[in-house]
């Protein structure tokens, strides 16, 4: 199983524009961060995790020729709005695109995307997408997964759990049911905004204090704002734990077969 970060930085993006401080004209390409995605390769299936508004280059950079479904973590416009790009994978699929979210996910797709849904007019030039809620474990494109309940300030969000692999994004507080579904995990993504707090992310100190609660073998952080230099940072954090860069990949074995579900 092989996990590809596609984007690694806040909402801005990084470098932000207009800004010139030294994150944003370092010449590091790891300071260079689209907005936050993943893709987790797994037996032969290929699931992404959101459609940042990045997708189309992150796509073309980092190899993406193939989505079998895309978890959402939640509607914000950062990982929700390169929808579109959907339509390219539909055409070379020759299928429609299952996509998967709780509840307020769903309905706000459905809301901030009208086009994609209304069955009138325009037909080639919209994603052909099946939208499904959901509620507990799921499989996807046959991939088992388990959604993860989380905070993100007042809006309920999802992280993804597929194997011992998690993907904890857009999270200030993992409530206490929650906390059970990330045992034994291989490889953790959390969020890690900045070093001081913020109201709907964990700032440094507090997705810390999350790694050494639940105990991953690697945890890597990532929705990274310009106030934290790669290098600089990574320096300063414990053993085991990194800041993800864009385009950085990790292998673990592949998820155990399991009862097969809806
Ligand atoms: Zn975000
Ligand atoms: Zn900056
Ligand atoms: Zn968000």
């Amino acid at each position: 199983m092989r996990v590809t970060i596609l984007g690694s930085g806040t909402s801005s993006g990084v470098p932000m524009i207009g800004c010139s401080c030294p994150v944003c004209t370092s010449d590091d390409p790891r300071n260079d961060r689209m907005r936050a995605s993943a893709v987790v390769e797994t037996g032969g299936r290929t699931l992404l995790l959101d459609t940042a508004t990045d997708l189309r280059l992150q796509a073309i950079r980092f190899g993406l020729e193939r989505v079998d479904a895309v978890l959402y973590t939640h509607a914000h416009a950062d990982h929700l709005h390169g929808i579109d790009e959907l339509r390219v994978f539909n055409i070379r699929q020759l299928s429609e695109i299952p996509c998967y979210g709780n509840r307020d996910i769903v309905e706000r797709i459905r809301a901030y995307f009208r086009y994609i849904f209304d069955r009138e007019g325009a037909e080639s030039f919209r994603p052909f997408l099946q939208l499904h809620e959901v509620t507990g474990p799921f499989q996807a494109a046959g991939v088992p997964v388990v959604p993860v309940p989380l905070w993100h300030g007042a809006l309920p969000v999802l992280g993804y759990r597929i194997g011992d692999f998690a993907y904890l994004t857009d999270v200030n507080r993992i409530p206490d049911g929650s906390w059970c579904l990330l045992e034994g995990l291989e490889l953790m993504v959390l969020d890690a905004l900045r070093p001081r707090p913020h109201k709907t992310h964990f700032s440094l100190g507090q997705a810390l204090e999350v790694v050494e609660r639940v105990g991953p073998r690697r945890a890597w952080l990532t929705h990274i704002s310009h106030l934290m230099e790669h290098q600089a940072t990574n320096k300063s954090l414990p053993m085991g734990v990194e800041l993800a860069y864009d385009g950085l990949t990790l292998e673990m074995a592949e998820p155990k077969p399991e009862r097969s579900g809806s």
